[in-house]
Formats: C-alpha cells, sequence, structure tokens
C-alpha cells in the first residue's frame, strides 16, 4: 500500500493513482510540481508501485532543491532517481528512522556491510562524522543524538550507492540530498512502518521486457 499523500519539506503532495499516468505513453509515475501532485500507475504491482512512488519522491526533493536546474547537470536527476529509489525502497522498511539505531548490516546494490556507532571514526580527525569502504563492507557512524547518526547512516548508504553506481554525486549534493530524504522518511512513517511489498517474480526482471518503470518518466 502506498500512501495518499506525502509530505516533501513544506509541501504535502497528493498521491494520485491513474490507470493512464499522462499522455506521455508508458509511463509509470510523474511528478507534477504546480499541482503537487505524485502520479502511479494503477496498473503497477505493489512493489512497482512503492519503487515508482519514491521514484517520483526524489524527483521532488531534487525539484525543491534546484540540483536539477545547474549546468552540465542534464540527466543526473533521473539517474539518481532511478537507482536511489530501489535503494531507498529496499533500505526504508525494518528501521526505525525517528528513533534508530540503524540495523547491524545493510544491504547496498547487493553488498551487505557492516555497521558499527562509534566514538570517534577517525581518532585523528574528530569531527568526522561516518565513514564507509565498499571493499571492506564496512559503515562506521559517528555516535550522537538518533537524528544525527540516522542521517549520517542515509548518507552513508547514498555514497556507497553512489559510487557503486558511479553516479558521480557531488559530495555536498548528496550531503544536502541525504537530509532531505531523511527528513521526508521522518514526516511519512507510512513509507517505512508497513512490510516491504512482494519482490516481482524473476520472470519479469529478466524474461519478458516490459517498459522499465524507472526510466519512464
Ligand atoms: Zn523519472
Amino acid at each position: 500500500m502506498i500512501p495518499n499523500t506525502v509530505k516533501i519539506g513544506p509541501v504535502i503532495y497528493r498521491v494520485e493513482e491513474r490507470d493512464v499516468v499522462s499522455k506521455f505513453a508508458g509511463r509509470a509515475g510523474q511528478f507534477e510540481s504546480v499541482e503537487s501532485v505524485l502520479a502511479v500507475c494503477s496498473r503497477l504491482t505493489p512493489e512497482q508501485k512503492a519503487k515508482t512512488l519514491w521514484h517520483e519522491i526524489i524527483h521532488a526533493v531534487v525539484w525543491q532543491t534546484g540540483a536539477d536546474r545547474g549546468p552540465g547537470i542534464s540527466g543526473w536527476d533521473e539517474a539518481i532517481a532511478c537507482c536511489y529509489a530501489a535503494e531507498l525502497l529496499q533500505l526504508c522498511h525494518g528501521i526505525d528512522w525517528r528513533h534508530g539505531p540503524p540495523p547491524a548490516t545493510v544491504g547496498v546494490c547487493g553488498v551487505t556491510y557492516t555497521v558499527s556507532v562509534v566514538a570517534f571514526v577517525d581518532k585523528d580527525d574528530p569531527a568526522i562524522d561516518w565513514d564507509a569502504d565498499l571493499s571492506e563492507g564496512w559503515i562506521a557512524l559517528r555516535s550522537g543524538t538518533p537524528g544525527f547518526v540516522m542521517s549520517c547512516f542515509l548518507e552513508a548508504v547514498l555514497d556507497l550507492a553512489d559510487d557503486y553506481l558511479h553516479l558521480k554525486t557531488p559530495r555536498d549534493q548528496r550531503g544536502r540530498l541525504a537530509t532531505r530524504f531523511h527528513q521526508v522518511l521522518i514526516d511519512n512513517p507510512a513509507l517505512w512502518e508497513g512490510q516491504i511489498p512482494a519482490e516481482r517474480p524473476s520472470a519479469h526482471k529478466r524474461g519478458r521486457r516490459k517498459p522499465a518503470p524507472d526510466k519512464a518518466a
């Protein structure tokens, strides 16, 4: 089940399920900034709906930050919407984003990372809030308030996904996005309180080629 509304920053977006999302054929979802609507195709499976909703949430977050309107950034927002949507959907369930703690292990792009909360990530530089190692498979977070630790956790996960998928999101940009995504999770517990929707049967992934919903909008 997807929620009826999603609060993103100061705006409450209406989630609309439609048989046909837009005049652009084959779209699985659409972000409509003027109407404050996140449209999702009603004919999708529950898992596809949830992923498409995250895709459109990411578009809305990026649009609000203006990060999609810089020079040389064309197509980047679509890439992160496609890639982060899958990761955030997998990630968000089963974790209390308001109070923590982060899970002991987390899967990012198919790799499992151990997560530890430590007094100092780097004794030589106590100001470092988090670190993550792609090859060694760990995330270290500096201890602090639940909000601080969970925000660092989310940024570390996005950093790993970014590295893994070669998205090349500028570091300051990613930090800002992580903070915004965290706020979306805090404001919308319906996104993480329920069960994760069932995965599609693998035949859909590899066999029959349907139009990829992620790429459609
Ligand atoms: Zn899109």
